[in-house]
């Protein structure tokens, strides 16, 4: 790293907090050195008190943009010039690029997630999916599946402070792509079991199954699934997750969040380089399995 940065070398950051813990650092300096493109990464401990200052940051350095996560996604609009339809829709941004002091809000989660069903060979256009969640993962795929062509899409969620944002997902959904969403209250078991039985492709987008719900799923049995559905989780840690385990048991096509979090920075890289990340070269040098 240290022998390829010069006085040319331009900055990419990443504003979140807490981040210390983040992979996408290692992630994309790996890429940037293996495609030659002369950028560095570096990860900046920003909050909402500190975010507009370090979006300013973005235009006097001449950074080529940043990739943005909590607390500051959906707030971070405020202090862009434009936004992605996808980072309209779904009210959030995790990348931000900077083309000669205009700055452009894009999320890249859900076109991820869409890119890592595809790696796996997984089609959803023009089938029904049903899907548990209503946060930042949950609304990025909801809005991308839709605008990418599923037609029929059944949301669950628990009547918890994520509701309301449900609602506003769901009737975006219905309003603004030709997708038919639902929405349902994860209290209400039988419905979610016959809505899984007509999809094709069930997703955890909520963090059941990571710690502290480590080990836990709300899907009481295995009799919810059948052989034929694939099962997709957004938790990467662990990798197997309670729901994926019992999934990969009975026989389902089974993906972990690994491939959403990998092909969400293919995504920011080509955003901010015109070219996508030699993916095949980065699951083997980050020994990512998903
Ligand atoms: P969030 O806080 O925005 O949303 C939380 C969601 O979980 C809500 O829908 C909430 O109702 C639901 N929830 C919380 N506790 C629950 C419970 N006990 N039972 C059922 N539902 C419950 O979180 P987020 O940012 O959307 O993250 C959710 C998960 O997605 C986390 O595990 C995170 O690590 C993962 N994630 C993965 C990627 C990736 O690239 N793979 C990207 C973003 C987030």
């Amino acid at each position: 790293m240290a022998e390829r940065i010069t006085g040319h070398t331009e900055l990419i950051g990443l504003m979140a907090y807490p981040i210390r813990h983040s992979s996408s650092p290692a992630m994309q300096n790996e890429a940037f050195s293996k495609m030659g493109f002369d950028y560095a990464y570096l990860a900046f401990e920003v909050d909402n008190s500190n975010l507009e200052d370090a979006v300013q940051s973005i235009r006097a350095l001449k950074m080529r943009g940043s990739n943005v996560s909590m607390p500051n996604k959906t707030v971070v609009h405020k202090y862009l010039d434009k936004l992605s339809p996808a980072a309209e829709l779904t009210g959030a941004v995790n990348t931000i690029v900077n083309d000669n002091g205009i700055l452009t809000g894009h999320i890249t989660d859900g076109t991820g997630f869409m890119a890592a069903l595809r790696d796996n060979e997984i089609d959803i256009k023009g089938k029904k999916i049903t899907i548990v969640g209503a946060g930042g993962a949950a609304t990025a795929i909801e809005i991308q599946s839709a605008l990418d062509g599923v037609a029929e899409m059944s949301v669950f969620n628990r009547k918890d402070e994520f509701w309301e944002r449900a609602e506003r997902n769901v009737k975006a959904i219905n309003e603004k792509t030709n997708c038919n969403a639902k929405l349902f209250d994860l209290d209400n078991l039988e419905m979610l079991k016959s809505e899984i039985a007509a999809s094709c492709l069930f997703v955890n987008a909520t963090g059941m199954g990571m710690k502290p719900l480590e080990g836990q799923s709300y899907i009481p049995d295995s009799s919810y699934l059948r052989p034929d559905l694939v099962v997709a989780d957004v938790v990467y840690s662990p990798a197997e997750t309670a729901l994926l385990k019992m999934a990969k048991e009975i026989g389902c096509k089974c993906m972990n969040g690994f491939g959403m979090m990998l092909f969400q920075g293919s995504a920011a890289f080509e955003l901010w380089t015109g070219k996508p990340m030699p993916i095949e070269y980065m699951k083997e040098t980050l020994g990512i399995k998903y």
